[in-house]
């Protein structure tokens, strides 16, 4: 029973099924990890307790009765991004406190459905504004290979939590890095996928045109599985895109063999830790070894897509945040003078320096005689960053790059420099501005610290990219490291 966080999924749903152990007895192992291992990493914001027990309860019985699919009784936590009903939502932000939705996200309804169990809600940056979760109004959270390190973010606490086997898995979301970027620096595997994949319905918005929601766990395989019942059409979300959900699972087995890798030239040059090149150079003799061909590719406007993501995404963000204003959404301030006085004051109080950041900078760039110089163009940049994919998925199958260009950073090491937070996300924000799939899987450690390798793939091939990332790790052991502490 020690043993049960060490196990996959596939491993937890067989235990399930031979009845080895119950989806009650489970959940109490991992609630029992979160309350004794969580104070030191501040990873988990809102345990629910009372309800997983509930889940994990009903999941037996269907088990009993033979009703089980292959996630029935598995325990995740999910970002606090997701609206859960009846379970606090609180997006990071003081803003949200004390917000209980009275819905699912479409997310959280179709894991439950399947009958997985939610444990919980895990801390994140901001309104999902930040690179190293310590935006959060609920304080850092800490990396579990080095606690003084950040662990990434915005969904830095759901890396941190299944870096540390306090659960399974969990969800994320991914702006232009939110998911790929804590996993490298924690060591998981996360996907973001081709955007309208899985719906945004009862996701927190913050930039809608970007914003995207994935799983993370430690192997593709267990990703493989979440994303099978996370994907999919929904009526309530007019972007997600109608178009059947492939068999991940089922992909996983495809031979890396005779595949194209374009590895991007633009991800190796300037800016890249050496030791992070040197752990990606082992990756890419491990595919070599596989008889994979790795032919060099361009994103030549790649050098761009920061500058174009953070007027596009502030811009977006200043429309979708107005809804907070202390009277329909939001925390509402104290004897306001007048109508004026309350949105001032309730919003002043609510959101913190970066979402205000943000704010002003989205609410300039939108404004009357700046719209074309800034949104307008940014739009125009974009359109050359995914024709530069284009162009590169002509000569490669997969892409291939650092996730981030070093290992996770000192907690306080950015944090007064916004501009240096920013570019964290270097290789990871191009692919949200063309809406593309990548996954950032754990590469050999450096420093005692992770590595995230990433892989890019062209629309809707989330499952080729799941297939290589699990042959490699079928032949490696990067991902099964887990930090002493939590092991
Ligand atoms: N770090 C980036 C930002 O601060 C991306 C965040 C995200 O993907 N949610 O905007």
């Amino acid at each position: 029973m020690d043993e049960l966080h060490r196990k996959s999924i596939a491993e937890l749903s067989a235990g399930l099924a031979e009845k080895a152990f119950s989806s009650v007895e489970l959940t109490r192992h991992f609630l029992a990890r979160i309350r004794d291992l969580d104070s030191g990493l501040n990873s988990v914001i809102t345990v629910a307790e009372k309800e997983a027990l509930l889940q994990a309860g009903a999941a037996d019985e269907r088990i009993q009765k033979g009703e089980a699919g292959p996630l029935t009784g598995i325990p995740l936590l999910h970002k606090d991004i997701f609206c859960t009903k009846g379970v606090r939502t609180s997006c990071g932000s003081f803003m949200l406190d004390n917000f209980i939705s009275p819905y699912d996200a479409t997310v959280v309804e179709r894991l439950a459905a399947a009958g997985m169990v939610m444990l919980g809600k895990t801390n994140m940056d901001e309104f999902a504004m930040g690179s190293s979760n310590e935006t959060s109004h609920y304080g850092p959270v800490k990396n579990p290979w080095d606690t003084e390190r950040v662990p990434g973010g915005s969904s830095g606490g759901s890396a941190a939590a299944v870096a540390a086997r306090l659960a399974p898995a969990a969800t994320g979301t991914d702006t232009g890095g939110s998911i790929r970027q804590p996993a490298a620096l924690c060591g998981i595997t996360g996907l973001k996928p081709t955007y309208g994949r899985v719906s945004r319905y009862g996701m927190i918005a913050f930039a809608s045109s970007l914003d995207q929601a994935g799983p993370m766990a430690r192997s593709a395989d267990d990703c493989a599985w979440l994303l099978s019942a996370m994907a999919g059409f929904d009526e309530r979300d007019s972007t997600s895109v109608e178009r059947p959900v492939d068999d991940y699972p089922g992909a996983l087995e495809q031979p890396v063999k005779g595949l194209r890798i374009g590895v991007v030239k633009e991800f190796f040059e300037t800016g890249l830790d050496k030791d992070v090149a040197a752990s990606m150079e082992q990756a890419m003799e491990e595919l070599k070894r596989f008889g994979a061909e790795l032919v060099e590719v361009s994103l030549p406007h790649s050098e761009y897509s920061v500058a174009a993501y953070y007027v596009v995404a502030p811009a977006e963000c200043s429309s979708n945040l107005a809804r907070f204003d202390g009277v329909r959404f939001g925390h509402r301030c104290e004897d306001p003078k007048d109508l004026e006085d309350l949105y001032k004051r309730s919003r002043a109080e609510g959101f913190g320096a970066e979402v205000k950041r943000r704010i002003m900078i989205g609410t300039y760039a939108l404004s009357a005689g700046y719209y074309d110089a800034y949104y307008l163009k940014a739009q125009q940049v974009r359109q050359i960053i995914a024709q530069d994919f284009r162009d590169a998925f002509a000569q490669a199958d997969v892409l291939l790059g650092p996730a981030s260009p070093d290992v996770a950073f000192r907690l306080g090491e950015k944090a007064s420099d916004p501009v240096s937070m920013y570019l964290s996300d270097i290789y990871t924000i191009a692919v949200n501005l063309a809406g593309l799939p990548a996954l950032s899987m754990p590469a050999p450690r450096v420093k005692g610290l992770p590595v995230g390798l990433q892989l890019i793939g062209n629309y809707f091939d989330e499952g080729r990219l799941l297939g290589v990332a699990h042959q490699l790790q079928k032949a490696t052991d990067w991902h099964l490291q887990t930090p002493e502490a939590f092991s």
